[in-house]
C-alpha cells in the first residue's frame, strides 16, 4: 500500500532490526561456544599430559636421587673399608707378613674400584707409612700430623672431609679412620680418597644427570661436593642449598622419610639421606628435561587457542561491522523516506504505482479519501481508476498508455478529471515515469505522483475567461474574434457573418449617463441572445464599444440576413430601461456570407460585412444590409 502521507510514528524497519539483533547475539554466542569447545578438546588432554609429566618428573628425580644416594653410600662404605684397612696397616711393621698381605689387598681394592683414588697410611707421629694413589689426588696440601690430630681421639666413625674443594673436575672426599691397639694405644690413621666425579659417573642412570646439579652435604649442611652441568649454570637455574632445603621442607614435612621431592622455580628437586652415613645427596633437574614435550603441546594448544580467538574476533568484527553498516543504511533509508513523506505532504503529492503486466494500480489512501471514497470501494486495479476518469481525459490517457507500453515514452504528465463519490470532478495532475523494464525494454512498472490541481485549473479558467471575454457583457472579445478570423473558410463551407452597431448610442451616454449606457448595452445583448435559436450555434463577439459580430457557421448569406433581421427586431421591438428613462434603442446590421465572396478565411468576410453596416447607417439606421444587394430595398421596420 502506498501512502505518501503516513506519519513518522510508524517504523517499518523496527521488526527487521530486532531480528538482525537476535541473529548477531546468536552468532556471537555460537562463535564463543565453538571457541570454548575447541579449547576444551585441545586443552584438557594437554593439561593432563602436562600434569602427568610434572608428576613423573618429580618421581623420577626422587628415584634418581635415592639411587644416587645409595650408590654414593655404597662407595663411601667401600672408601670407609679402605680407610679402616689403611689405618690397620699402621699397626703392622713393614717386614711383617700381614703388612704385605694387607697392602696387596688395599692396592687391589684401589686398582679395581674406579671411584677409589687411593689410600695413605699415616703413623702415630704423622709420617706417611704407605700410600697408593692413582695419581689424580693432589697431595701437596696433605698433612700427616693434621690427619693424626683429627683421628687420634675419634672412634665413632669416619672423618669425612673434602680433600680438595676447588675446581669442578677435582672433587675428592677423604675418609679418615684411626687405629688403636687392644690396650687403646693409637697406632696411626688411614685415609681413603674417593673421586666423587667418578662415583657420579658410575651412579648416573642414562643421561638423566647431564643437565643437573648434584650436591653432597653433611648433616650440618656443610657442602662436601657439588656437580653442576654447564647448561644449567648458563641459565643460572640452580637453587642455593638453603632454598633447596626450604622448598623440600615445605613440600614434605616428613623429615623421617629418606627421600624428599618437590618442584620449584622451574626445577625438580630431591634430597636423599645417604644410608648409614651422616650425609645428604641433593639433586636439581630443570623441568625442561622432562617437560619439553608437554610444554611443546601446551604451546601448540595455546597457539591454536590464540588463533581460534583471533579468528573469532575477526568474525565478530566482520559481523559487527556489517551490522553497523546495515544500521547506518537503514537509518539513511528511514531519513530518506521521512523526507520523501514530508516532501510529498508539503507538495500535496500522493504516490501511485502501476504494474503493466497485472494491471495492478495502487494509489495513496489520501487521494481516495479526498475524492470521498472508502478504501474498500477502490480495488487496486487500473480499471478502477479508468472508470472514474472523465471520458475526454480517458481517451487521452489510453493514447498515452499505448505509447508508454510501446516504449515510445518513458515519462508522462497529464491533467485528468477524476469523479468524486458525490459525482463532481476534481482535477488531478498525474506525473509518472517507467521505473522498471524487462531486459528487452518492455516496461514492467511505473511510479508517479498525483497532485490536486483543481485550484490551479480554476485560476487558469478565470484567467482564460478574462483574456477571452469582455468583462461587462460576458461576450467573446476582439482577441478571440481575431483568432476566429484566421480560421479557414473555403468556398464549399457556408459561413455567415453579421456585424452590428447600436444607433446613436452616444446620445444615451450623453443623455442618461454612462451607467445607463451600460445598462442599455446589457439589455441589447440579452435581447440578441434571446433571439438566437439554439440550432444556429452562433458565436457572439464584442469587437468594439457597442459594435458586435455574430458568426454563423453553416449559414449562407441570405439566411444570415434573415437572422440579422430577427435580431434587429428583437433589439428595437420595444423600449428598454436606461437609468430613469425608458427608451427605444435600435441597431444597424451589415451581413456577408462566404457564398457571396471567394473567402479564404473567416476574416475575409469582415470587410464586406462592415461595409454593409456602414451602408445601413447611411441608409438611415435600424436596418439590415447584405453585402450583395440581394435585398436591394433597405427595409425599415420600427419598434
Ligand atoms: P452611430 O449611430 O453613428 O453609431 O452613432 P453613435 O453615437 O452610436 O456613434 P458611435 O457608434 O461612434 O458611438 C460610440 C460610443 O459608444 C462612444 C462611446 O462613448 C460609447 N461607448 C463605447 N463603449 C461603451 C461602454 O462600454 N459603455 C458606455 N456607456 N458607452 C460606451
Ligand atoms: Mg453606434
Ligand atoms: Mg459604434
Amino acid at each position: 500500500m502506498i501512502d505518501g502521507t503516513r506519519g513518522p510514528a510508524a517504523d517499518p524497519h523496527g521488526e527487521s532490526r530486532r531480528g538482525g539483533g537476535r541473529i548477531v547475539v546468536l552468532s556471537v554466542g555460537l562463535a564463543l561456544l565453538l571457541l570454548v569447545l575447541v579449547l576444551a578438546v585441545l586443552a584438557v588432554p594437554t593439561l593432563q599430559e602436562y600434569r602427568r609429566a610434572e608428576a613423573t618428573g618429580v618421581e623420577r628425580v626422587g628415584l634418581a636421587a635415592a639411587g644416587y644416594a645409595e650408590r654414593v653410600a655404597s662407595l663411601l662404605e667401600r672408601a670407609d673399608h679402605l680407610a679402616v684397612a689403611a689405618a690397620r696397616l699402621s699397626a703392622f711393621r713393614a717386614e711383617d707378613e700381614g703388612f704385605t698381605v694387607l697392602r696387596d689387598s688395599l692396592t687391589r681394592d684401589v686398582r679395581w674400584t674406579p671411584a677409589l683414588d687411593g689410600y695413605v697410611t699415616v703413623t702415630a707421629d704423622g709420617k706417611i707409612l704407605d700410600q697408593f694413589l692413582k695419581g689424580r689426588a693432589d697431595m701437596r696440601a696433605f698433612s700427616g700430623p693434621a690427619v693424626v690430630s683429627r683421628n687420634r681421639d675419634h672412634w665413632s666413625g669416619p672423618v669425612v672431609r673434602v680433600a680438595r674443594p676447588m675446581g669442578r673436575q677435582a672433587w675428592f672426599l677423604a675418609l679418615e679412620r684411626g687405629e688403636w691397639t687392644q690396650n687403646g694405644e693409637f697406632t696411626g690413621a688411614g685415609v681413603a680418597f674417593l673421586s666423587l666425579e667418578s662415583a657420579l659417573r658410575e651412579a648416573v642412570v642414562g643421561r638423566l644427570f647431564e643437565n643437573a646439579l648434584i650436591r653432597l652435604q653433611d648433616q650440618g649442611g656443610v657442602l662436601l661436593f657439588e656437580s653442576r652441568s654447564a647448561e644449567g649454570d648458563a641459565g643460572q637455574l640452580w637453587l642455593s642449598p638453603q632454598r633447596h632445603k626450604a622448598v623440600l621442607d615445605l613440600y614434605s614435612n616428613d623429615a623421617v622419610s629418606a627421600v624428599q621431592t618437590g618442584w620449584s622455580d622451574g626445577l625438580f628437586l630431591a634430597s636423599q639421606r645417604v644410608p648409614g652415613l651422616p650425609l645428604v645427596v641433593s639433586v636439581q633437574i630443570p623441568e625442561a628435561v622432562f617437560m619439553a614435550g608437554a610444554e611443546r603441546s601446551l604451546l601448540t594448544v595455546m597457539g591454536v587457542a590464540a588463533g581460534a580467538a583471533v579468528m573469532t574476533l575477526l568474525i565478530l568484527t566482520v559481523i559487527l561491522r556489517d551490522r553497523v553498516i546495515q544500521r547506518r543504511a537503514e537509518g539513511r533509508l528511514r531519513e530518506a523516506e521521512e523526507r520523501l513523506r514530508f516532501a510529498l505532504f508539503a507538495g500535496g503529492l500522493s504516490l501511485w504505482e502501476l504494474w503493466f503486466d497485472s494491471g495492478r494500480m495502487e494509489i495513496a489512501d489520501r487521494v481516495i479519501g479526498s475524492l470521498g471514497y472508502r478504501r474498500s470501494a477502490w480495488p487496486p486495479r487500473l480499471r478502477t481508476v479508468l472508470r472514474r476518469i472523465h471520458p475526454e481525459d480517458r481517451r487521452v490517457l489510453r493514447g498515452l498508455w499505448q505509447q508508454l507500453r510501446g516504449g515510445d515514452l518513458s515519462r508522462c504528465s497529464l491533467d485528468i478529471r477524476i469523479r468524486t463519490a458525490a459525482g463532481g470532478w476534481v482535477w488531478n495532475r498525474a506525473d509518472g515515469r517507467i521505473a522498471d523494464r524487462r531486459p528487452d525494454g518492455v516496461p514492467l512498472r511505473m511510479i508517479g505522483v498525483l497532485h490536486d490541481v483543481s485550484a490551479e485549473k480554476g485560476r487558469e479558467e478565470t484567467l482564460t475567461y478574462a483574456a477571452t471575454h469582455d468583462p461587462l457583457l460576458g461576450l467573446l472579445n476582439r482577441q478571440v474574434f481575431d483568432d476566429a478570423c484566421r480560421a479557414a473558410c473555403g468556398p464549399d463551407t457556408r459561413f455567415g457573418m453579421i456585424v452590428f452597431d447600436i444607433d446613436h448610442f452616444k446620445r444615451v451616454n450623453d443623455g442618461f449617463g454612462h451607467a445607463a449606457g451600460d445598462q442599455v448595452l446589457k439589455t441589447v445583448v440579452a435581447r440578441v441572445r434571446g433571439a438566437l435559436r439554439l440550432e444556429e450555434n452562433g458565436q457572439l463577439f464584442r469587437i468594439g464599444g457597442e459594435e458586435f459580430v455574430l458568426l454563423l457557421p453553416g449559414v449562407c448569406a441570405v439566411a444570415a440576413a434573415a437572422v440579422a433581421d430577427r435580431l434587429r427586431r428583437a433589439v428595437g421591438g420595444q423600449p428598454m430601461t436606461a437609468g430613469p428613462a425608458a427608451l427605444t434603442v435600435t441597431a444597424s446590421f451589415g451581413v456577408c456570407g462566404s457564398d457571396q465572396i471567394s473567402a479564404v478565411t473567416v476574416g475575409d468576410l469582415f470587410g464586406p460585412a462592415d461595409a454593409a453596416l456602414y451602408a445601413a447607417k447611411d441608409g438611415g439606421r435600424n436596418q439590415v444590409v447584405l453585402h450583395r444587394p440581394v435585398v436591394p430595398e433597405p427595409q425599415a421596420s420600427g419598434g
